[in-house]
């Protein structure tokens, strides 16, 4: 393995340089926040030695540059909200945050096209579109404070992928500082570019590895008129997950069909101490449908309850909107608050194999005697399992998670 050298005073003084004394922090109650992301537990943590925040393309590019010269590792980091310690400095250096390259650059309706900086939460971003009658069409659970850089880095998926596709469909370019320190464009402002290798695609998912990205080409969508949330109730989970190829092949074309165990149901009850329907005994299938005519929707509305209701549903509600998203929107958070630390599995199977998948999952976690909570975008066939410690000892838990790991 390549051997790096320390962050030396030279390096310090020379960071300060770039981007002022203020922006570079090196004591570890400053650095604490940038030694994690949201996977709790010891060892997945580790303090780097430094952590800079520039303002500007250039600034990082010169850190770039300066890491090189001294063969000192770095990690990009935007909000720290990834769960798979991708933002963690394992090999200590330096971390370069891109929490001050927060500015939406330029907003053009005609075009249809948002350019922003890397540090901007991906909430604000649907915000903005929305205030003028548009859509950003990611839309992953963490929107409220991940920020569009890590977006694109990890191509985030999230609830609107089913229509709509992951992160990777909804830009048209990227500038990024390269490893060598060299700020690059690649694609831009044009709906159409035919020539030529892809390569901006190549960094989307790329989780830092090939560049820092420092400024974002999003496309935007008119915005639909209506929008409306049906809740299909299942006796069990089998006939719940079975339905969703039904619904997707059915011409209705979602915009999200997630599902959420009965255990998550519950949890997320606890949590938010709001009355779900059918917490004792539901699966959820949450079906959310978009478009600009009203009568269309309710028509898309009767074929979907006719699917769940011929496949085994309870009952089929039309839901409140900000109630429901709220609930599903919660899960790691309420399982989290019941403990602390959890191993989180997200695993992706053709459609109609969600439900092998996860009962699969439900299984190993009867074997091992762990309460396991299973939600996720269904209709993509993206199943998030989490696994919860809650009072097992440390030496057990340590025992458990790689041996049930190895049964996938
Ligand atoms: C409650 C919750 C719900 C979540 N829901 C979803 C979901 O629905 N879908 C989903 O896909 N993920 C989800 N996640 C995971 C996480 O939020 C996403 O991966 C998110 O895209 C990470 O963004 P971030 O800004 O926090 O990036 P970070 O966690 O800071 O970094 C993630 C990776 O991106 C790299 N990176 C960050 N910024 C840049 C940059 N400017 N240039 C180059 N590399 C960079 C980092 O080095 C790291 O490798 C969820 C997480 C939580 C806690």
């Amino acid at each position: 393995m390549q051997k790096y050298n320390s962050v030396s005073g030279k390096v310090i003084y020379q960071l300060k340089e770039i981007v002022g004394d203020k922006y570079v922090y090196t004591d570890n109650e400053k650095m604490e926040p940038y030694s994690h992301d949201e996977v709790a537990g010891s060892e997945y943590m580790q303090y780097p030695e430094v952590v800079v925040l520039p303002e500007t393309a250039e600034q990082i590019a010169a850190i770039v540059r300066l890491a090189n010269e001294n063969i000192i590792p770095i990690v990009p980091r935007g909000a720290g909200t990834g769960l798979s310690c991708a933002a963690v400095p394992f090999l200590r250096g330096i971390v370069v945050s891109v929490e001050r390259l927060n500015k939406i650059i330029e907003l053009d309706t005609t075009n249809m096209f948002i350019v922003v900086e890397p540090g901007v939460t991906t909430d604000y971003i649907q915000k903005t579109a929305n205030a003028s009658g548009f859509l950003y069409a990611g839309d992953p659970s963490s929107g409220d404070s991940s920020f569009i850089g890590g977006n694109v880095a990890t191509n985030a998926g999230g609830n609107k992928a089913v229509k709509y596709g992951t992160t990777r469909r909804q830009i048209y370019g990227l500038e990024f500082v390269s490893p060598q320190g060299k700020i690059i464009t690649l694609g831009g402002k044009c709906v159409k570019d035919t020539t030529g290798y892809n390569l901006f695609q190549l960094l989307i998912g790329s989780e830092g590895t090939l560049g820092i990205i420092t400024k974002i080409y999003i496309k935007l969508i008119p915005l639909p008129e209506h929008s409306m949330n049906l809740l299909a109730i299942f006796p069990d989970l089998v006939s719940a997950i079975q339905t969703v190829p039904k619904i997707m092949s059915a011409g209705v074309a979602p915009v999200s069909v997630e599902f959420m165990d009965n255990l998550v149901v519950q949890n997320c009850e606890d949590f938010l101490r709001e009355k779900l329907p059918h917490s004792d005994d539901g699966y959820y299938i949450i079906v959310q449908i978009e478009g600009n005519n009203e009568e269309v929707l309710e028509d898309q509305c009767v074929t979907i309850d006719e699917i769940c209701m011929a496949s085994g549903a309870i009952t089929v509600l039309v839901a409140d909107s900000s109630k429901i998203w709220k609930a599903r929107k919660c899960v790691a958070e309420a399982d989290r608050a019941r403990s602390l630390i959890f191993a989180s599995e997200d695993l992706v199977v053709p459609m109609s194999a969600v439900s092998q998948a996860v009962q699969k999952v439900v299984e190993i976690g009867k074997k091992y005697g762990v309460r396991v909570h299973c939600a996720g975008h269904a209709g993509d066939g993206n199943v998030h399992a989490n696994i919860l410690k809650e009072d097992i000892p440390e030496d057990k838990w340590h025992e458990i998670v790689p041996q049930s790991a190895k049964i996938y």
